[in-house]
């Protein structure tokens, strides 16, 4: 089936052609792990899983590389201000290893409940120092570096012409509005390839290199980890859309004089998920992780869901009134699956019926990740009572794999839920909500009901009296 995405450097929809057929090699930029990832970041997470899966559904070996950050770079993209990752060390009185590892472990406990397939290359910063001096030291030999005595050695953009051809930046306007400042830089955009250590003290992550003891640029290890991984030149870059401008048009400037013309055939980049004053951050505060929304009981499906629902080239509004609304709307096809689920073992598929279907989900979603178009799709399938039971399971098997979304797991887990019978304490409880009920006593039957609710339970009040059902 054709695949199609919008190329950001060439700001159009384009057919995706690879470049070794039946293979699809992919770079995007990882988490700096000095921190929890918040629900924003996991958008982009989420749409990268969406694009491997769009991808592997039409018969693509996916290749998927995505970095890790460990070193500490600094918290502007003007190569100033603090270190992250010591920052991270100072707030919790850990190593800077140990929140680098702290950190991965929960980025990983994160995409596992948000049913991400994990890439097949987690590549740390930290693992790659000689490859990324490697990489300075060719563009110095090229002609493309110039040292500021006691900083670092930076990367000339005026020596690369299409410097921001990416963002569509016109460089000349760029310098004349830029300040003067005193930073020793020679122009506005040039960013730092190797910082120096400061003399008067040792920094906690720091290495020998040619120019003297200290870290790599931060641009620098997405260039030297992503061809070291998936070759010279490989088909899509994604990242969030707050890179383009900045830190892959640095990326193209660092590679293209090393590999050549054009290193990456497809920039893909992801709009934000934004709180109620902007983008959410990690600097703002105001931030939510997957395991805050676990602990408010939402499944991290229905924030899955939510996300579907909305296409990656769009901001898309995060709200508890969403998530609830999303969070419905998932249950509600969950239920359906379940009572399909129960029937479908005595039908037989229906393959043509099956086959258009499919074919229908593949190409909207292999449109430019038309998620939400696909979502529609899934809710006329369900409603359609022309295809029979066992088809539609054999759909929402292909439907679990294209979107992640879980949901025969979860019909499963709602179906076992129902006939499990609740533990004695648990049906006393019940009893003695019911009892309150029939005295009008409203108070202690909330009261019972709350209690139920907190042990894993609900009552479900139905024509034939209160029913107990385990929580999924
Ligand atoms: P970081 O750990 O800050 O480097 O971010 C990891 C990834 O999350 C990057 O690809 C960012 O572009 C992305 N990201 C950060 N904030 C948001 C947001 N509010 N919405 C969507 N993606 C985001
Ligand atoms: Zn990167």
């Amino acid at each position: 089936m054709t695949i199609r995405l919008f190329n950001t450097m060439t700001r159009k929809i384009e057919e995706f052609k690879p470049l070794v057929p039946g293979k699809m090699g992919f770079y995007s930029c990882g988490p700096t792990v000095y921190w929890d990832q918040h629900i924003g970041n996991m958008r982009s997470f989420v749409n990268s899983d969406i694009l491997k899966r769009m991808f592997i559904e039409n018969g693509y070996d996916v290749h998927h590389v995505m970095n890790i950050t460990d070193v500490g770079h600094l918290t502007s993209d003007e190569d100033t201000g603090e270190d992250k990752m010591e920052k991270g060390a100072a707030r919790e009185k850990l190593s800077v290893w140990d929140i680098a590892q702290k950190y991965i472990d929960s980025f990983l406990r994160d995409i596992d409940s948000l049913n991400i397939i994990r890439p097949t290359d987690m590549p740390r910063a930290t693992d790659y120092i000689p490859e990324q001096i490697e990489q300075v030291k060719k563009l110095q030999d090229l002609g493309y570096t110039y040292e500021i005595p006691g900083d670092g050695i930076y990367y000339d953009t005026s020596k690369f012409p299409d410097y921001g051809a990416l963002g569509g930046q016109d460089l000349s306007e760029l310098r004349a509005g830029a300040r003067i400042d005193d930073t020793g830089k020679r122009n506005p955009t040039d960013f730092a390839l190797w910082k120096f250590s400061p003399t008067d003290k040792k920094r906690a992550m720091e290495w020998d290199s040619p120019w003297g003891v200290g870290f790599p640029g931060w641009h620098i290890e997405c260039s030297a980890m992503s061809m070291k991984l998936l070759g010279p030149h490989f088909d899509i870059h994604v990242g969030g859309q707050e890179h383009i401008k900045v830190h892959h048009s640095d990326e193209i400037a660092q590679s293209e004089p090393i590999v050549g013309k054009p290193w990456v055939n497809y920039w893909v980049h992801y709009e934000w998920l934004l709180s109620k004053d902007g983008k959410m951050s990690k600097s703002s505060g105001d931030f939510l992780t997957v395991q805050d929304l676990i602990d408010r009981g939402y499944d991290p499906m229905a924030f899955r869901y939510m996300l579907l629902m909305g296409h990656y080239r769009q901001p898309l509004d995060f709200s508890f009134d969403a998530l609830d609304a999303a969070s419905n709307g998932y249950k509600s096809m969950v239920r359906k699956v379940a009572e399909l689920l129960s029937v479908a073992s005595a039908e037989t598929i229906d393959n043509a019926t099956f086959n258009q279907w499919h074919d229908k989900m593949l190409a909207t979603i292999s449109d430019n990740m038309k998620t939400a178009e696909t979502l529609v799709l899934v809710h006329e399938l369900l409603r359609d009572t022309s295809v029979n039971s066992a088809t539609k399971i054999a759909l929402f098997e292909f439907i679990d794999r294209l979107l992640g979304l879980q949901f025969i797991d979860r019909a499963k887990k709602l179906n076992n839920a129902e006939s499990e019978t609740a533990p004695a304490e648990i049906q006393a409880l019940a009893d003695e909500r019911a009892a309150a009920k029939s005295a009008k006593d409203w108070a202690r039957a909330d009261e019972l009901r709350a209690q139920i609710d907190a042990a894993g339970w609900s009552v479900v009040d139905t024509r034939d009296g209160a029913k107990l059902v385990k929580k999924i």
